[in-house]
C-alpha cells in the first residue's frame, strides 16, 4: 500500500493511466549522409500523421464553435504549412540531424520568428507552433503522446504534475481520479479536482505504477493500492458504498437552509472556475457565487478575452446564478496559474512575485477591459467586485481609481451597469489580515483566502507536497490573523466570508462559526457536508468549540480536537 495525501473526496477502483506531460527533448543525435533520405521520410510521415490526427480531433468536436474547436484549427494550418516541412528537410540535409530534432528546430525558429513581430496576435501564435512541434517531433520519435482531453476509457491518472489548464481541459467523463506527486490540498489542481468531484491524491510519484496497472484509492485518507487483491477490492467497494450513501444523505438538505440548532444563519455560495458552473448554486442549494476565479476563462485561450467575451461569459455565470449574487474576483494570474501571452517572466518564487493584482496594477489596458467587462455585466443581476493579492492600502487605492475611471466612460458611453456594486478585497496576505483596520473603510467585504493566508503565513509553499505537513490553516498563528480580520470587519459593518479551502472543510465549520464568520465559499461538492455540520450545531456549542481552539497551541492539537468532534 502506499499512501500520499487525500485531497478531494471519494473513492476510485480502476485501470492506471500513466501520463507525461509533454516535453519533447532534442537527442543531439548527429546523423551520416547515407541516412538523409530515411530521416527526410521520416519527417513527411510524422507531418502526415499529426495532420490525420488533428483532422480526427476536429471532427469529434462538432460543428460547434468552442475554445478548442479553434485551437486545434490552428494547430492544423501550422501543420498543413509547407514552410515548416521544408524547414526540417533543410536541417536534415544541412545540419545532419535527424528528424524529430529537425522538426523541434524548424518549428523554434518559426516561433521565434512570430515572438519578434509587433502585432500581439501573431506573438501569441508562437506558443501554438511549439505545440506543434512537440506533436511532430514526438510522432518522429515514436513517442505516444497521451492526451488528457481525449481519453478513450475510464482510467486513474497519475503525473507528476498536472496544471491547472490540462486539468480543465480533462476529458472528465473518463477520468475517474488523479494521482500526483506535486500538489498540495490547495495546489489549483486539487482544488479543480474538488469542483470536478473527482477524487485525488497528492505526494504519490508516478513510477509506483505502470499504465494498464489496477488500483484502487481512497481520496480522504490519501491510501493507494496497486494490483489490489479481491480482499482489498472487497473494502475498497465497501467504503465506496458507504460514501455513496453518505453523500445521498447531505445531499437530500439541498432544500434547506444553512441554519444552526438555535436558529443563526450562515450564507454558503460556491466557488466558479468558468460561467456555467453558477448553475451548481440551484443544485446543491447554495446562497450564490462567492469566488468566480476568472483567471480559467484567461488560459483557456490563446491571447486574453477581450472586453466584449469577458462581458457574455460574466453575463452568463450572473443569469445562472439567477438573481443571487456573484463575485467575480478580477485576474489572478501568477503563481501556479501560468497565462503563457501574459508574458509572466520565470521567476524563482513565482507566489511570491508578480502575480494577481500587481500583474493588473501593471497592465492597465487588461485590466480596465476586465472591470468594464464585470461592471457591464452587473446591469444583469447581483453582482460583485473583488480583488485578489492586495498587499497595500495604496494597490487597493488605485485598483479602486481604475474602477471609478471605468465606470465614468461606461456612463459616457451609455452602457449600464449597478452604481451600487460592491466592491471587496481578498484578505490573504498577513499584512493585510493583521492590519485588516487600515482596508475596511474603502471595501464592503472582505473575503478570507486562507490558502495563500496559509501558505504565505507559515511560509510553505501551498504546492509542495514535501512539507504538506508544514501547511495547516489550524496554526495557531494563522487563525488569530482569521480571528483579527472577523472581528475587525464586524467592527466596521464590513461582511465577512472565506473563500479558501478552510470554508469547505466541514470539521472547521464549528470553529469559524463561533468566530463570528458570515459566508462560507467553497467548491459545491462540499456545500451538503458544511450544512449539515451547521445544522446539527448551535452557536453556543461553537463559541465553546471556538474559545477551546484558541487556548491550544498546536495545529495537529486543533485539527484533532475539532475531528473528534466531527
Ligand atoms: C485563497 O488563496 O484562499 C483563494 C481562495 O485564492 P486562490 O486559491 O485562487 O489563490
Ligand atoms: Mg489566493
Amino acid at each position: 500500500m502506499n499512501r500520499g495525501v487525500g485531497v478531494s473526496r471519494g473513492i476510485a477502483i480502476g485501470k492506471a493511466l500513466v501520463y507525461q506531460s509533454r516535453v519533447i527533448k532534442p537527442t543531439h543525435r548527429m546523423i551520416t549522409v547515407t541516412e538523409v533520405d530515411d530521416e527526410k521520410t521520416r519527417i513527411l510521415r510524422a507531418v502526415t500523421r499529426t495532420q490525420e490526427y488533428l483532422n480526427q480531433i476536429l471532427a469529434r468536436q462538432g460543428d460547434e464553435e468552442s475554445v478548442a474547436r479553434d485551437l486545434i484549427e490552428v494547430q492544423l494550418e501550422i501543420a498543413e504549412d509547407p514552410a515548416l516541412l521544408n524547414k526540417a528537410n533543410e536541417y536534415v540535409e544541412v545540419s545532419l540531424i535527424e528528424a524529430g530534432d529537425a522538426l523541434l528546430r524548424a518549428t523554434d525558429d518559426i516561433a521565434a520568428q512570430f515572438e519578434s513581430l509587433e502585432v500581439a496576435y501573431y506573438r501569441d501564435r508562437a506558443a501554438d507552433i511549439r505545440d506543434v512541434g512537440t506533436r511532430l517531433a514526438a510522432q518522429a520519435f515514436g513517442v505516444e503522446l497521451v492526451d488528457l482531453s481525449h481519453l478513450n476509457e475510464p482510467v486513474i491518472v497519475f503525473a507528476e504534475d498536472i496544471t491547472p489548464s490540462e486539468a480543465a481541459t480533462m476529458d472528465t467523463r473518463n477520468v475517474l481520479a488523479l494521482v500526483t506527486e506535486l500538489g498540495s490540498e490547495t495546489s489549483h489542481t486539487a482544488i479543480l479536482s474538488k469542483t470536478l468531484q473527482i477524487p485525488a491524491i497528492v505526494g504519490v510519484r508516478p513510477d509506483r505504477v505502470r499504465s494498464g496497472q489496477n488500483v484502487a484509492l481512497d481520496g480522504v485518507t490519501g491510501e493507494l493500492v496497486v494490483e489490489p487483491n479481491p480482499d482489498e477490492i472487497a473494502i475498497f467497494e465497501q467504503r465506496q458504498a458507504r460514501f455513496n450513501e453518505d453523500r445521498e444523505r447531505v445531499q437530500n438538505l439541498r432544500g434547506l437552509p444553512a441554519v444552526s440548532l438555535d436558529g443563526v444563519s450562515v450564507e454558503l455560495a460556491i466557488n466558479i472556475a468558468h460561467p456555467h458552473e453558477a448553475a451548481a448554486i440551484h443544485e446543491v442549494g447554495a446562497g450564490g457565487v462567492g469566488l468566480f476565479r476568472t483567471e480559467f476563462i484567461f488560459m483557456d485561450l490563446p491571447k486574453a478575452p477581450t472586453e466584449e467575451e469577458q462581458f457574455y461569459s460574466y453575463k452568463t455565470a450572473v443569469e445562472q446564478a439567477d438573481g443571487k449574487p456573484v463575485i467575480i474576483r478580477t485576474l489572478d494570474a501568477g503563481g501556479d496559474k501560468g497565462i503563457p501571452y501574459l508574458a509572466i517572466p520565470e521567476e524563482q518564487n513565482p507566489f511570491l512575485g508578480y502575480r494577481a493584482i500587481r500583474v493588473c496594477l501593471d497592465k492597465p489596458d487588461l485590466f480596465k477591459d476586465q472591470l468594464r467587462a464585470i461592471l457591464r455585466a452587473s446591469a444583469f443581476g447581483d453582482v460583485r467586485i473583488m480583488f485578489p493579492m492586495i498587499g497595500a492600502l495604496s494597490q487597493l487605492k488605485r485598483s479602486l481609481a481604475l474602477l471609478e475611471e471605468c465606470k465614468s466612460q461606461l456612463r459616457v458611453e451609455g452602457h449600464a451597469f449597478d452604481e451600487d456594486l460592491k466592491v471587496g478585497i481578498m484578505v490573504e496576505i498577513p499584512a493585510v489580515a493583521a492590519a485588516a483596520e487600515i482596508f475596511a473603510p474603502h471595501v464592503q467585504f472582505f473575503s478570507i483566502g486562507t490558502n495563500d493566508l496559509c501558505q504565505y503565513t507559515l511560509a510553505v509553499d501551498r504546492t509542495n507536497a514535501k512539507i504538506a505537513d508544514l501547511y495547516s490553516h489550524y496554526n495557531p498563528g494563522v487563525l488569530r490573523l482569521i480571528k483579527h480580520t472577523i472581528d475587525v470587519a464586524k467592527q466596521y459593518g464590513v461582511k465577512v466570508g472565506m473563500c479558501g479551502e478552510m470554508a469547505g472543510n466541514a470539521s472547521a465549520a464549528p470553529l469559524l462559526m463561533g468566530l463570528g464568520l458570515e459566508e462560507f465559499s467553497m467548491s459545491p461538492a462540499s456545500i451538503p457536508y458544511v450544512k449539515d455540520k451547521i445544522r446539527g450545531l448551535s452557536m453556543e456549542q461553537a463559541a465553546r468549540i471556538t474559545e477551546t481552539v484558541l487556548k491550544m497551541d498546536s495545529a495537529t492539537a486543533i485539527k484533532e480536537y475539532l475531528e473528534k468532534k466531527s
